[in-house]
């Protein structure tokens, strides 16, 4: 709805050494000018996030990471908690991106438990779900869409604290996007599965929509109803790009 604080997060992946802060500080630097109306996050790798915290202090960038481990502290080599990412500066995690479902063979249940982690870190969840071009085929999007959702969010879900990223795996650095009026079926079943589930908390979640989201196509996705803002992968390692993708909210 109209009232919904809308999201732009910037997912940068596996990019990004000390110098690409410059990119985050372009972002700072201009949205201090042009305030959008709308929150905007960046997420870079976990290396980059204390240091690009000092980089955004006192702006209106928001930090995330990429994915988090369900516990909170413990003999996990290689793992990062959802309290270590909120200790460095990160106001939220996406969780079950689908590079990490598809490549770590990250199911529904663990996805939730690493967005409950992220509950009880202080951290908003931003719960990716979206269908393969195989499931697209069979015309089983929405079906796997409501079952990921039902399993991958947990029933403290709220509007604060949880967002849903709507990407579907074959529009993900492709260059590819669903049309408007698909995007406008799928956003529509979400709404239509978070208000049956969590009621007024369901009604004010976020909805974003990712997948080759770039400057030249943010308007008409943006503007569909029931998109709340965008998840950003490519498009947001250059600020010029991302902020291009901002400039619809002004
Ligand atoms: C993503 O990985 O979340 C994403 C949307 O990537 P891209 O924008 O590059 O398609």
């Amino acid at each position: 709805g109209a009232s919904v604080r809308p999201l732009v997060a910037g997912n940068w992946k596996m990019n990004g050494l000390a110098a690409q802060l410059a990119e985050a500080q372009a972002v700072r630097d201009a949205i201090a000018k042009a305030a959008p109306k709308a929150d905007v996050m960046l997420c870079p790798p976990a290396t980059l996030l204390a240091q690009m915290a000092w980089t955004v202090k006192g702006s209106n960038v928001l930090l995330g990471g990429q994915d988090c481990h369900a516990e909170a502290a413990g003999a996990f080599t290689g793992d990062i908690s959802a309290e270590m990412l909120a200790d460095a500066g990160a106001r939220a995690v996406i969780v079950g991106h689908s590079e990490r479902r598809a490549l770590h063979g990250e199911l529904d249940r663990q996805v939730r438990a690493k967005a409950a982690a992220a509950h009880r870190a202080g951290l908003a969840a931003i719960v990716c779900v979206g269908e393969t071009a195989g499931e697209r085929a069979a015309g089983l999007t929405e079906e796997v869409v409501r079952r990921q959702l039902a399993g991958s969010l947990p029933d403290a879900a709220t509007a604060a604290n949880t967002v849903v990223a709507y990407e579907p795996v074959w529009a993900i650095g492709t260059g590819l996007t669903p049309t408007v009026a698909d995007v406008a079926r799928v956003h529509a079943a979400i709404r239509a599965a978070l208000t049956d589930r969590f009621g007024g908390e369901g009604r004010g979640m976020r909805i974003l929509y990712g997948g080759s989201v770039k400057p030249s196509n943010a308007k008409e996705l943006l503007a569909i109803n029931d998109v709340n803002g965008a998840l950003v992968g490519g498009a947001s390692l250059k600020a010029a790009d991302f902020l291009g993708i901002l400039a619809f909210y002004g």
